[in-house]
């Protein structure tokens, strides 16, 4: 004998259902099918209770919507011929139902045991009309309807299974039915009085358990829509994986902690007879699927699985007069399990002085009301103080059998969260040491499951969450390049990299399973209307692990929104050098703030596009070496003009030219007028330690100050024309001396210089090509001689992979 049992989504359609006389047909040996509500129902069906306790008509809609469902079911499983018989038989049943609702309507009010009736509909309904549709396939079924064999009665004030009464009913009722099919609803009982009682939502896995155990079957099979128990749940996780093999108590525990797919209960009853579960999934039932059996973790795994709850609320009991009074802890559980209130997690400071517990937080107004009342006396004399409720919270669970045995594993837990700015409010081990828990925000669970997730199974695979905000010159170079690494990234380096939103100024474009970067172009251009606001509002919502925030931008406006991710720890990496050339305060709270969130801030590409420049110095000055000179020829954009500047050409033509070729800024007044090189020797200033503002830089600019004073691009390469003589004159000057004409960059003694220079043979800056960029850096380590860093700084290709690498050093974090 094998009990299957086949949950609401998997009898959610008529489609669905002919999955599951398909599945049937397999079958040798005798089975009994226990079967839940059409999925959605059970739901429908409180609501309409609800609603019609509450006087609403609108309950009318629902019971018509409820109806609906079955009689279409009816009419598409079963041919016409015996039709009828079906339909009368669902329409009388219906007929019941909607009594019951106006019922409840009328008196303004619904009963716990009026709210069992009503529900037990979705299963009683379900369960025929799937008989009757297997029987009309000339399958040997029978039905059995499950309220004439499961008994319970009250405890506690909750129905319990009566398994002596129970366990002898389903032995005499199965003795002599010799179907090859019993077709039972899950869910529902009767009690003594045959009043229908039901098994707690989820509970059908529990009714089949209860026939496996009677019976004591071969195997207890739930069919469910995954396939078995996985490390997480795969609605949430999507690397989770199907356990293939568990214990009965690491399957308990994970269910107790929310893994939903096995209602916690239902172990429980195979468990004394020894009798294997396996989890299958209907639409996929040659998957292997999840067995529990008895035997002990032998895996190796230490984590089997995560699992979380939410809605979840903290009560906390503190004050003076709890210190070495013996009964405080006893009577505050006492009176939040007399009102039924369930207490999921418990954690006590040593000191005594506070008692917290984890409660649904359906039940925090009521637990509220009866421990102050039952601590009045206490509260009014100031020992306790006023019991304090935390609503919008969840608990994270990490199961294994074998964690007892290991050091460590919560302090890689607590290490993974806070990495992710997770914020832990409670931590609780369990005694048997299976579990460790803890509580935190319900909006941080889908982060701290895939963090978790990612620590504990995914062979050290990190996965990195782009958002990319600018995908012209250097961010679509960008997004081909890390397309073409995308598989060495995960083989050699185990980083999974996905670019989850990017937008440019017209549109943008959100894929949580990531954006295809084959084709980003095409599906971008169908995004939505761009909007920066809501751009970065969805990258804070999502609230991934291991978010990287990337500004392709040169917008001052897009600079502004750092410290709204680096403050939620979404790290930024930044081409745009507004940020860190701003106020000096505004560039140490956007460092201060990436060290506070564990939220890299890196910005390599601010100086000298992809040469390792920031980074070399960070190492530097990590290493304790002191930086006693700067010299510099930092702008790509001045060198690529010089360098082919001469008495052949113009000026105007040269800057047009780089402009084109993207050597300069969209602007390339800011490179021309020297702002943009006043920035960047700016930026090596302050990363060698310095406090210097903007303006502490001396620039004399070679650009005549009508030139600078032009207001957009078009006026500025006529300017540059009206000038011609005078650029001419600049370039004659140093072509007589034999010299070469640099933009030179100096920082030195706290000051910080840039204008163009006359640089004579032999001098490291002479034979400067191209757009290259070359540093200098005489230090405590490198006084005379200094460490030299040069080659290509500028260029779209060579920016891109500036913050590629920057990508990276973020993944090695
Ligand atoms: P049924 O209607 O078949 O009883 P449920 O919805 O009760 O199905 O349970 C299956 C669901 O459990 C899955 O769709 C999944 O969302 C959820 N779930 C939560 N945690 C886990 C887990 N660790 N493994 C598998 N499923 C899980
Ligand atoms: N139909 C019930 C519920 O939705 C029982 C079950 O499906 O297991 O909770
Ligand atoms: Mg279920």
């Amino acid at each position: 004998m094998k009990v299957l049992k086949f949950g609401g989504s998997s009898v959610a359609s008529p489609e669905n259902i002919i999955k599951i006389k398909n599945i049937l047909s397999s079958y040798d040996d005798r089975i009994i099918v226990v079967v839940s509500a059409f999925g959605g129902i059970t739901d429908q069906l409180l609501q309409a209770g609800d609603l019609a306790a509450r006087q609403k008509t609108e309950y009318k809609e629902v019971l018509r919507e409820i109806e609906s469902r079955h009689l279409d079911t009816v009419k598409e499983l079963i041919p016409i011929t015996s039709q009828s018989k079906a339909l009368s038989k669902v329409k009388s049943e219906l007929n019941v139902l909607e009594t019951l609702l106006e019922g409840a309507y009328f008196i303004g009010e619904i009963t716990p045991k009026l709210s069992d009736k009503i529900v037990s509909f979705g299963e009683l309904l379900s369960s025929y009309i799937i008989s009757e549709y297997l029987i009309s396939e000339e399958l040997d079924v029978v039905y059995k309807d499950s309220r004439d064999l499961i008994k319970t009665f009250k405890l506690a004030g909750k129905n319990v299974v009566d398994f002596a009464v129970t366990d002898s009913n389903c032995r005499d009722f199965f003795a002599t039915n010799t179907a090859s099919i019993s077709v039972c609803p899950g869910f529902i009982a009767t009690s003594k009085n045959d009043e229908i009682t039901t098994l707690g939502r989820g509970g059908s896995d529990y009714t089949a358990a209860i026939y496996a155990a009677a019976l004591e079957a071969d195997i207890l099979e739930i069919w469910t829509d995954v396939s078995g128990m996985y490390t997480a749940n795969p609605k949430l996780v999507k690397q989770a994986k199907a356990i293939t093999h568990i214990s009965y108590e690491e399957a308990m525990e994970l269910s107790h902690f929310g893994a939903k797919v096995l209602y916690p209960p239902t172990i429980q009853p195979v468990l004394s007879k020894g009798i294997s579960i396996i989890i299958k999934n209907t639409f996929k039932p040659d998957e292997a699927g999840t067995l529990i059996t008895k035997s002990k973790n032998d895996s190796g795994k230490t984590v089997r699985g995560i699992s979380h709850i939410g809605n979840m609320a903290l009560l906390s009991l503190e004050g003076p007069g709890m210190v070495g009074i013996p009964g405080i802890s006893k009577r505050f559980f006492e009176v939040l399990s007399q009102a039924d209130i369930s207490v999921v997690l418990i954690t006590q400071a040593s000191s005594e002085h506070s008692i917290c517990v984890g409660i649904s937080a359906d039940d925090v107004e009521q637990s509220v009301e009866i421990v102050n009342d039952a601590f009045a006396y206490e509260i009014e004399r100031g020992k306790i103080k006023q019991v304090i409720p935390e609503k919008g919270l969840a608990i994270v669970a990490l199961v294994g059998d074998n964690m007892k045995s290991h050091q460590g594993l919560s302090g890689k837990m607590f290490s993974t969260l806070g990495k992710n700015n997770v914020n832990i409010r409670v931590i609780a081990q369990g005694a048997s040491e299976r579990n460790i828990s803890c509580v935190i925000n319900e909006k941080d669970v889908k982060k701290a499951l895939n963090a978790l997730h990612e620590e504990f199974f995914e062979e050290n695979v990190k996965q990195l969450n782009l958002f990319v905000m600018g995908v012209g010159n250097v961010g679509a170079k960008f997004l081909n390049q890390i397309k073409a690494q995308e598989k060495y990234l995960k083989k050699n380096l185990k980083l999974n990299v996905r670019v989850i939103g990017m937008s440019n100024s017209r549109t943008m474009l959100f894929d949580e399973k990531g954006i295809q970067l084959d084709k980003w172009e095409e599906v971008l251009s169908k995004g939505e209307k761009a909007d920066r606001q809501l751009f970065i509002q969805k990258v804070n919502d999502l609230n991934y692990r291991n978010s990287i925030f990337v500004d392709n931008t040169a917008s001052a406006e897009i600079a502004e929104t750092y410290p709204s991710f680096l403050g939620n720890s979404i790290s930024v990496v930044t081409c745009n050098k507004i940020a860190c050339s701003s106020d000096y305060e505004n560039y140490s709270n956007l460092k201060s703030l990436a060290r506070e969130y564990n939220a890299p801030f890196l910005f390599e590409t601010n100086v000298g596009a992809g040469l390792p420049i920031i980074d070399t110095l960070k190492n530097l000055i990590a290493s304790g070496d002191k930086i006693l000179k700067i010299q510099a020829v930092l702008s790509g954009s001045l060198n690529f003009v010089f360098n082919n500047f001469n008495d052949t050409t113009t000026f105007q033509e040269i800057v047009k030219r780089a402009q084109k070729e993207g050597y300069t800024e969209p602007d390339p007044k800011i490179d021309l007028s020297g702002i943009d090189v006043m920035r960047k020797i700016l930026i090596l200033a302050r990363e060698s330690g310095y406090v210097l503002e903007i303006d502490d830089i001396k620039n004399d600019s070679f650009l005549p100050e009508e030139s600078l004073a032009t207001k957009n691009n078009e006026e500025f390469f006529e300017s540059l024309a009206k000038y011609e003589a005078d650029f001419q004159k600049i370039y004659g000057n140093a072509k007589a001396k034999n010299c070469k004409l640099k933009y030179v960059a100096q920082f030195e003694n706290g000051q910080a210089s840039v204008g163009l220079q006359e640089i004579p043979k032999g001098h490291d800056f002479y034979n400067l090509e191209g757009s290259d960029n070359i540093v200098l850096f005489y230090t405590e380590r490198y006084p005379s001689l200094p460490l030299i860093i040069k080659g290509a700084g500028a260029g779209s290709e060579v920016t891109a992979s500036g913050i590629f690498a920057d990508i990276i050093r973020i993944g090695n974090f």
